[in-house]
């Protein structure tokens, strides 16, 4: 029970006296703070956005220990830091089929500029976040900076790579998935060398199967400050990998689980968690069929960004799932990573030529790397990647052949990556460039270089720049050049780990090729 003042006591007793229901409201008391999971915003328009936030008192409890039944929150839509202005304000009920989640979808604001927020329940008050909305579709636009990040193994270090990218100005933050990992408490763990590996901080519970169990992993992820903070800095587009459902998962098809019906049951469960904790509009709300994730935002006349699925629509993986020799599965006609509605979708919508730049935001690397780092006698592919799909692959650099404009981001590698699209295996025509951004946590400390990175380099000569540590990129897209920073932490084990950028990759508009500094 939260401990009440005299000043709220009397806070309280002014509200009896005003109206009947701000009575109900000044009494909503809960046992602890509602609002330990924070505030976020995403999916912005150019005339609005997604607020979001979710009412949990007691995290870890597959509730929130909320009573169930709905309870409204209010919500104001300031025009300036300090809230002296409201330009929107509502209520919204949060219900207990979602957790106690909310997304508000606001609307009818100006472009290209940011608003503030917060939520309020009774006595209790959110932090006010700052959101922006897109400039107009179509407006002239000069510059646009955006932040990637993804991969956060919770347990393997801690999330100071968010602090800093809390203080970077950034229009939004795009996560490509792996919020949450969905295994148990490790306890011990291993570095690459087998050596132990320095133990950070333990996921409450074991391997998530239900809607509690997804439920608690999400928020013990967004208890944590620094995740809270970036939150709070800018709007996000999110999109899903495997972590967040169950590793090296496609479709309806799970590695772990032969039988489709009972796994589609897992999944889920996990969707619905995903968009209880996410600031997804409503029309990205699972239903039987699944959850509308691939979708696309324009930035003025700058840049569109196609926001992919690669696993909904995927077939299942190709060898033994792994980092495999090659086999012939990879070479198999007909299996898609994206599916052919989706593909459709992006290829009609590369058609429309409306932006300079065309972002291609999506999981899996999609250059066909060799992974050899010593003398197998066949080339190692990642076969959750394009890599393990080579004609879809091919079809779609064909897809991109001829706009010179296309930048594909991509994480799942837990590593930074930076080198250049090439058809007929990576041979042939550079067609586009792949920015790989490293993760968050995932994978711990690292280092610059992971072993046998040289040999890979070596390998694969479209490839251009990689690094194993830990952090996210910076974008930023003018006219006619885009620069991608690597920002890196130096340790994650210890709070304190300080930033810097290891390296910034330039492209030249209509020259897909990478330019180190
Ligand atoms: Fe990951
Ligand atoms: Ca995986």
């Amino acid at each position: 029970m939260t401990i009440l003042s005299r000043r709220d006591l009397m806070i309280g007793a002014g509200a009896t006296m005003i109206a009947a229901p701000a009575i109900i409201r000044a009494q909503q008391s809960f046992a602890q703070f509602p609002f330990r999971l924070g505030v976020a915003s995403g999916d912005p328009s150019s005339d609005g956005f997604v607020l979001w936030t979710r009412l949990a008192p007691d995290p870890f409890d597959e509730h929130g220990g909320m009573p169930l039944a709905p309870v409204d929150i209010d919500w104001f839509v300031y025009d300036d830091p300090v809230k002296q202005g409201v330009v929107q304000k509502g209520t919204v009920k949060a219900w207990p089929e979602l957790g106690h989640s909310v997304h508000v979808e606001v609307s009818g604001l100006q472009p290209d500029r940011p608003y503030w927020y917060r939520f309020i329940v009774g006595r209790e008050k959110t932090v006010v976040g700052r959101t922006r909305t897109l400039p107009l579709p179509g407006a002239k636009l000069d510059h646009i900076r955006f932040g990637v990040a993804g991969c956060q193994h919770y347990e393997d270090g801690l999330y100071t790579a968010y602090r800093h990218l809390a203080d970077e100005d950034v229009a939004f933050v795009w996560h490509y998935g792996d919020y949450i990992y969905e295994d148990r408490a490790r306890q011990v763990n291993y570095e690459r060398d087998g050596s132990p590996k320095i133990h950070v901080r333990d996921h409450v519970g074991t391997d998530c199967y239900t809607l509690g169990d997804y439920r608690r992993r999400y928020a013990q992820a967004k208890m944590d400050p620094d995740l809270q903070l970036a939150h709070v800095n800018a709007p996000w587009f999110t999109t899903l990998d495997d972590h967040e459902v169950v590793d090296n998962w496609t479709s309806t098809v799970s590695p772990y689980q032969k039988n489709p019906a009972l796994f589609e049951i897992r999944r889920a469960a996990a969707f619905q968690a995903y968009y209880e904790h996410m600031p997804l509009r409503l029309s990205s709300m699972p239903n039987a069929k699944g959850m509308q994730i691939y979708r696309r935002a324009r930035f003025g006349d700058l840049l569109d960004a196609h926001f992919l699925d690669t696993r909904q629509f995927r077939s299942p993986l190709a060898c033994q799932g792994g980092f495999d020799p090659i086999c012939d599965g990879i070479a198999m006609a007909g299996r898609t990573v994206i599916g052919d509605a989706q593909e459709k979708w992006l290829t009609s919508s590369l058609r429309e030529r409306a932006g300079r730049w065309n972002l291609i935001a999506q999981q899996v690397m999609m250059m066909p790397l060799d992974r050899r780092i010593a003398d197998e006698p066949k080339p190692i592919r990642n076969t959750d990647s394009w890599g393990g799909y080579d004609p879809a692959r091919e079809q779609m650099l064909g897809n991109l052949k001829g706009y010179g404009n296309v930048v594909v981001m991509t994480g799942d590698e837990h590593q930074n990556f930076a080198g250049e699209l090439r058809r007929n295996g990576g041979a042939g025509e550079a067609v586009a460039v792949e920015f790989v951004s490293t993760s968050i946590s995932s994978g711990g400390n690292g280092s610059d270089r992971r072993a046998g990175a040289d040999k890979i380099m070596a390998d694969n000569p479209f490839l251009k720049f990689s690094n194993d540590q830990r952090g996210y990129m910076i974008c930023d897209v003018s006219r006619d050049i885009w620069q991608g920073q690597f920002r890196v932490v130096d340790q994650i084990t210890a709070p304190g780990g300080t930033i810097s950028t290891r390296a910034t990759a330039t492209i030249e508009r209509r020259v897909p090729a990478i330019n180190l500094s």
